[in-house]
C-alpha cells in the first residue's frame, strides 16, 4: 500500500491528519486518495489518474476547475485589499457589490444579507437571527426550530442539531434542546401503499400541523428545510408538498428558512430551489456554488420586516453582537461576485434545465436493474437508491455497503460520485458537457453490472 512507504505524502497524511467524515481506523488501513489537480470538470490524483467530478466536489464546484476569471478576481482583490472586516460600520467595496447583486437575484422578498464562511455557519446564524427577532418582538417563548428527518444543515452545534441524520447526532450529544424533527418527504420510501403524492404531502403537512400544536405555536419560531434534500439522499418533494407545508407554517406564524446551500444558483433548473418548487421563504441561506467553492463564503438573507425588528433591537442594545472575523471577506466577496456574473452571462439555470434530461434519462435507463430501488432527480442533481429487495423495499445489510462498493467501482472507472447510505448521488459541475454526462452514466452502468 502506498501509505506504507515511509515519508510518502500518503504515509504523512495517515500519520498527521484527522479527516472529516471518515472512518479513522479504515483510513489508517487504506490511506488517502490524493487529488492534486483540477481542470474543467475533471480532477487528477497523485498517480496521474484522471476522474470526472460527478459530485462537483461536495455539491459545490459549479463552474468546474481552473476558471480563469475567478482566479483573476481573487488575485486582483488580494492585491488591492487582502482583508478587511465589516464590524462596526466598516466594509470593503466588493462586499457592497455582492450584497446588491445577491439580493437582486434572491428568491422571495429578501431585504438584507449577512455573511459567514460555510453552510453550517450560515444556518447557525439564521437560527440566531430568528431567536433575536423573536426576542426583539417580545416573544421570548417562540424559539423552537423544526427541521426534517434526513435533512442536512451542517455540523456545528446548532446546524448539526437541525440535521436529521442519526449519525450526525450519535456520540456528539446532539440535538440541542429546542430542535424538533418532522417527517421526510421521501415518497418512495415513506408513502403508504396506494397513497397518491398529494395525499402523502397532505399527511406530512398534517403531521407538521400536529407537531406545532402539540409543542404550542407560541413556542415554535421557524422551520428550516432544503428545497431538495441533498445529503439525506437526494429527496425530491412530492406533488403539493411545499404548498401544503407553507400553509401550515403561515397558519401558526412560523418562519420558513430555505436552506439553499446545495440548491442555490441553478442546480434545480431555476436560480434557486425556492423558485423551482414555489417556496416563499422568510430567510434564505446559501454557500457552496455562491463562489463555485473557489473560496469559502456563505450568506444569510432575510425579509425586510425581519431586518426592521432586528435593527430596532440592535439600536437599543447598541450593537448586533454576532459576526465572524471573516464575515464578508473581501476576496471571497470578489470571487462570489464574479461567479454570479458568470452565472448570469451563461444563464446557468437554463443550462441546468437543458442538460437535465441528459442526466436524468441516462440514469433512469437503469431503473429496472435488480439493485436499483429508485432513480430520482431534478435539474442537475440526481440520486440512485439501491435496495436488496425492491418489492419489499428492503435495504442492504449493513446499509451503505453496496453503495460504497459501487462508488469505489465508479472511481476505478474514472468517475467520482458519493454514496449516502446506499443512495449514490450525482451532482456534476453545471458546466459539464453532455459527453461527460454520458461518461458518468456509462461508468455507473458498468459498476452496476460488476456489482450484480
Ligand atoms: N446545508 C446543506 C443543504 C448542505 O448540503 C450542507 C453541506 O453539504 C450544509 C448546509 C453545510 O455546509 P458546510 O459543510 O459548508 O458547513
Amino acid at each position: 500500500m502506498q501509505h506504507d512507504r515511509p515519508n510518502s505524502p500518503a504515509a504523512r497524511d495517515v500519520a498527521y491528519h484527522f479527516h472529516p467524515y471518515t472512518d479513522a481506523r479504515a483510513h489508517e488501513e487504506q490511506g488517502p486518495l490524493i487529488i492534486t489537480k483540477g481542470a474543467g470538470c475533471t480532477v487528477t490524483d497523485d498517480s496521474g489518474k484522471q476522474y470526472i467530478e460527478g459530485m462537483a466536489g461536495l455539491w459545490c464546484t459549479a463552474l468546474g476547475y481552473g476558471q480563469e476569471r475567478l482566479i483573476q478576481a481573487a488575485e486582483r482583490q488580494l492585491r488591492e485589499l487582502a482583508y478587511y472586516h465589516s464590524f462596526a460600520h466598516k466594509v470593503p467595496p466588493s462586499v457592497i457589490e455582492l450584497s446588491e447583486t445577491l439580493l437582486g437575484i434572491a428568491p422571495g422578498k429578501m431585504g438584507k444579507v449577512a455573511y459567514a464562511n460555510s453552510g453550517s455557519e450560515a444556518n447557525d446564524t439564521a437560527v440566531k437571527f430568528v431567536w433575536y427577532y423573536n426576542n426583539a418582538l417580545g416573544r421570548r417563548e417562540k424559539k423552537k426550530i423544526i427541521s426534517r428527518k434526513r435533512g442536512y444543515h451542517g455540523i456545528t452545534i446548532a446546524s448539526g442539531s437541525l440535521t436529521g441524520i442519526p449519525k450526525n447526532h450519535l456520540d456528539f450529544d446532539l440535538p440541542i434542546e429546542g430542535v424538533r424533527h418532522t417527517g421526510c418527504p421521501h415518497y418512495h420510501a415513506e408513502a403508504h401503499a396506494g397513497e397518491s403524492e398529494e395525499a402523502f404531502s397532505q399527511r406530512l403537512a398534517d403531521e407538521l400541523d400536529q407537531l406545532i400544536q402539540d409543542e404550542g405555536p407560541e413556542t415554535v419560531a421557524a422551520m428550516i428545510a432544503e428545497p431538495v434534500m441533498g445529503a439525506g439522499g437526494v429527496v425530491i418533494p412530492p406533488a403539493g408538498y411545499w404548498k401544503k407545508v407553507q400553509a401550515v407554517l403561515k397558519k401558526h406564524d412560523v418562519l420558513l428558512i430555505a436552506d439553499e446551500v446545495i440548491c442555490g444558483f441553478g442546480r434545480t433548473g431555476q436560480m434557486f430551489g425556492c423558485q423551482t418548487f414555489g417556496i416563499e421563504p422568510d430567510m434564505v441561506t446559501c454557500a457552496k456554488a455562491l463562489s463555485s467553492a473557489y473560496v469559502p463564503i456563505s450568506a444569510i438573507m432575510m425579509r425586510d420586516e425581519i431586518y426592521q425588528a432586528i435593527a430596532d433591537n440592535t439600536h437599543k442594545i447598541g450593537t448586533f453582537a454576532h459576526g465572524f472575523t471573516y464575515s464578508g471577506h473581501p476576496v471571497a466577496a470578489a470571487v462570489a461576485l464574479e461567479t454570479l456574473k458568470i452565472y448570469e452571462e451563461m444563464d446557468i439555470a437554463a443550462r441546468a434545465r437543458d442538460l437535465s434530461p441528459h442526466l436524468q434519462d441516462g440514469l433512469r435507463a437503469y431503473a429496472d436493474h435488480p439493485l436499483v430501488g429508485e432513480v430520482r432527480g431534478v435539474g442537475l442533481i440526481a440520486g440512485v437508491e439501491l435496495l436488496a429487495d425492491k418489492a419489499t423495499r428492503t435495504p442492504f445489510d449493513p446499509v451503505g455497503k453496496v453503495g460504497g462498493y459501487l462508488d469505489a467501482r465508479c472511481r476505478d472507472h474514472g468517475v467520482i460520485l458519493r454514496n449516502m447510505g446506499d443512495t449514490l448521488a450525482f451532482c456534476p459541475p453545471l458546466v459539464i458537457e453532455p459527453k461527460q454526462i454520458d461518461e458518468i452514466v456509462a461508468a455507473f452502468g458498468r459498476a452496476l453490472e460488476e456489482t450484480w
